[in-house]
């Protein structure tokens, strides 16, 4: 008996003038996440079919959880679109299956075969009924859910349905530079990112030797767990030790943070540039902190015209949480190596920051030639899913 995976796309069902486009970066992601697995990838306008080996199966099925853009997918058993061969199918495939009622949904998309859906649910109902004994109809809540979809050469028989990750294929939109720390929050931004279909840059700004090769390490693992979702992560290094440096030597400590992230936005939009991306992404929460209150954030990013894309601003630190422990960066992120915000954090932030004030605070340096070699001296690093090929350089 021959099995196919049968995925139905997700919200890109709705977005008709880009659909071929919404289809083939799918594909090709999907293509790109079973590259290893010897398996063949059939699209259609509302299915994608995967042939794959029996013994790759639950493998394949980890890959396909990440791909954002499948909305559900089934493990489905192909027929010819013949009525017998569906029958028989049928019969031999329930009598290896435990229930005690069941439903019959046929889905045809082929017009042109001669049996309306209603029709072929009553013939495949009494087909079943006949070929096994002491089981029943029942339509509101059956125990075992039949569904057949009948196409024009190839039809389909499941009983089962996995949830995909949703969102867009990632692709669909330019890239976007997130703002990666150690934290909770970034890790869960970029996620969201990702899945509206965003392919994401990682920045990481570390202050050596204020800030340890363990902060930086936490950040590489956390950058691999969001490539789970993409085939690899570009993670940018900035070495921001000279710039925090200065800050702290030159303003007034209750403006250093807001000084330090006007910074911080200044290389995102630099680097933005250089990569072709269209927009910022960070972890940011309004009122979280001092720097997150909004007259911060308006004083922040001010420095900038680009979008800053802020995917858990309006979530309580417990959804974010939430979101984290699904993704699995919360255990990175709670470990306690010092980020360069943490280390310089002053006894008072302003809390209401004025635009007038910061620029008064930002002119007593000269922080642009700083800026240059700071973008000059980017490291950057790709990090595939679980590689661990960059322990040597810690
Ligand atoms: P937490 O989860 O503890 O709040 P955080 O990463 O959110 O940690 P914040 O101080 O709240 O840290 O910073 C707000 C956002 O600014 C972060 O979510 C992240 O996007 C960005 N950011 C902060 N520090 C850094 C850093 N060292 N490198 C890159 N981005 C940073
Ligand atoms: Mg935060």
């Amino acid at each position: 008996m021959k099995r196919v995976i049968l995925i139905k796309y997700g919200e890109l069902t709705t977005k008709k003038g880009n659909r071929n486009f919404f289809i083939s970066t799918l594909m090709q992601n999907i293509k790109n996440k079973l590259k290893n697995f010897d398996v063949i990838i059939i699209k259609d306008r509302s299915r994608m079919y995967i042939e794959f080996h029996d013994e790759d199966l639950e493998q394949i099925k980890r890959k396909l959880d990440c791909v954002f853009g499948i909305h559900m997918y089934h493990i489905a058993y192909l027929v010819d679109t013949n009525i017998d061969s569906i029958k028989n199918l049928l019969i031999e495939l329930v009598q290896n299956l435990d229930f005690k009622t069941f439903k019959v949904e046929t889905k045809r998309s082929d017009k042109i075969f001669p049996i309306h859906s209603q029709e072929m649910n009553r013939l495949l109902g009494s087909v079943v009924l006949k070929n096994k004994d002491n089981i029943s109809v029942d339509v509101h809540h059956p125990e075992l859910f039949i569904k057949v979809e009948v196409r024009e050469k190839s039809s389909y028989i499941y009983f089962n349905a996995y949830h995909g990750a949703g969102g867009y294929p990632i692709g669909t939109q330019p890239r976007g530079m997130l703002m990666l720390s150690g934290g909770i929050d970034s890790p869960v931004a970029g996620y969201m990112a990702m899945k509206r279909g965003i392919p994401v840059d990682c920045v990481y700004f570390e202050a050596i030797p204020h800030t340890s090769l363990d902060a930086r390490n936490k950040v590489i693992e956390l950058s691999k767990k969001l490539a789970k979702y993409t085939n690899e992560v570009h993670l940018h290094i900035v070495n921001f030790t000279k710039i925090q440096e200065e800050i702290y030597k030159n303003c007034h400590p209750s403006y250093c943070i807001t000084i330090m992230r006007r910074m911080m936005y200044r290389i995102m939009e630099r680097l933005a540039d250089q990569y072709q991306a269209y927009a910022i992404i960070n972890g940011e929460s309004v009122g979280q902190v001092a720097s997150q209150t909004l007259t911060s954030m308006r004083v922040i990013n001010e420095v900038t015209c680009m979008p800053v894309l802020r995917p858990v601003a309006c979530f309580d630190k417990l959804e974010i949480i939430d979101y984290a422990k699904k993704i699995d960066t919360y255990d990175i992120s709670i470990l306690p190596y010092e980020d360069c915000c943490t280390v310089f954090v002053p006894k008072h932030p302003v809390i209401n920051p004025s635009l007038e004030q910061a620029k008064k605070e930002e002119a007593k340096f000269d922080f642009s030639p700083m800026i240059d070699i700071a973008v000059e001296n980017i490291h950057t690093i790709v990090l595939k899913e679980s590689d661990d090929s960059f322990s040597d350089l810690l």
